[in-house]
């Protein structure tokens, strides 16, 4: 203990000696007194964080530093209790207290939470991307248990629980091909989107059309059945889903195409000015092509460019940017989970 408070005072000796020396030659120079704040920073007990992504119910611990540069362009950091990190524009998605942030449960992919961490006159901004680790949202029958969300994850492996049936479905405002009243339905947020999607397209001189849209589980069941019938199980695996795997049953996909395919569901409509358009440009309204060409193996279906899913415009364009599909981004998780 005597060690330690004679290190101190030994230190603290020096601060003041360095100190002194470091006024007398700006006072000398130009009256820079330094060091100076060259700006606030931040650390945390799980690096901060690659790529800034955290999952829900992720808790971790973020300090505010002060970030000093010398005069011979040195930099050092140095904490201050009187530094504050106060929650931006995200208080209903995660909690803060004590420099320990917990991030609310119910949160979905695409979020961004926001802190600001204020010293004097400097302050900075440090924000964070949700990203789900869906194996924290399975139960172990392989039934999803995140399915009202819109970034849930569904596929060959993952299913929706068989009575799910979205509480927000509405009649799509878009020209469709069907005239089925079912298929004509997307949950509010998606219809939405959807709407918006077709306008732009329209602007830019592209007409589109709904093909099919939710499909309850009975649909898909008797979907799924004459397709084997038909064409046998291995071929209906590859191109339709059995019950409870549709995409579809979440109320967050369309088919969508154009007369230029004859407003069918043709891989060529891929290549079609209107595929083209909507392959570039649907994550601007919250959509991705679920089923890119090439990524069979991974998503379990073939090329699929008439299927748009829809996350929201955050998680849709940060998908898209990394060019991955849904499975692949998601399991590219560098949260702590
Ligand atoms: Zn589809």
């Amino acid at each position: 203990m005597k060690k330690i408070v004679l290190v101190m005072i030994i230190i603290s000796l020096l601060i003041t000696v360095s100190c002194s020396t470091r006024n007398s030659e700006t006072d000398n120079t130009n009256k820079t007194p330094y060091p100076i704040i060259e700006k606030i920073g931040f650390s945390s007990d799980t690096e901060v964080k690659k790529g800034n992504y955290v999952a829900p119910g992720e808790t971790f611990t973020i300090r505010a530093l002060i970030v000093l540069k010398e005069k011979d362009g040195s930099i050092s950091t140095v904490e201050d209790d009187d530094i504050s990190i106060e929650i931006i524009n995200s208080a209903d998605y995660l909690s803060l207290k004590e420099n320990i942030i917990t991030v609310k449960e119910d949160v979905t992919s695409g979020v961004i939470i926001s802190l600001k961490a204020t010293y004097e006159s400097h302050s900075e901004t440090l924000s964070y991307f949700i990203k789900k680790n869906p194996d924290n949202h399975i139960d172990s029958d392989g039934i999803v248990t995140d399915y009202e969300q819109t970034d849930c994850l569904v596929n060959k492996e993952r299913s929706l629980p068989q009575d799910y049936v979205p509480d927000d479905l509405v009649h799509i405002e878009v020209p469709s091909v069907l005239t089925n009243l079912e298929v004509n339905q997307l949950r509010k947020s998606a219809s939405d989107a959807l709407t918006d999607l077709f306008e732009e397209a329209r602007t830019a001189g592209y007409t589109l059309k709904a093909r099919s849209g939710y499909r309850s589980y009975s649909t898909q069941k008797s979907l799924f059945n004459n397709s084997v019938a038909r064409n046998g199980l291995e071929h209906a695996k590859k191109y339709s889903a059995p019950p409870g795997h549709s995409e579809h049953q979440t109320g967050l996909a369309m088919d969508i195409t154009s007369e230029s395919v004859n407003n069918q569901l043709y891989d060529s409509f891929g290549a079609t000015p209107e595929g083209i358009w909507v392959a570039e440009n649907a994550h601007l309204f919250g959509f991705i092509i679920r089923y890119p060409e090439g990524k069979e193996d991974i998503t379990g279906y073939e090329y699929e460019p008439w299927h748009l899913r829809y996350l929201g415009i955050e998680l849709a364009t940060d998908i898209y940017k990394t060019g991955l599909t849904m499975e692949e981004y998601f399991r590219e998780n560098p949260s702590i989970q």
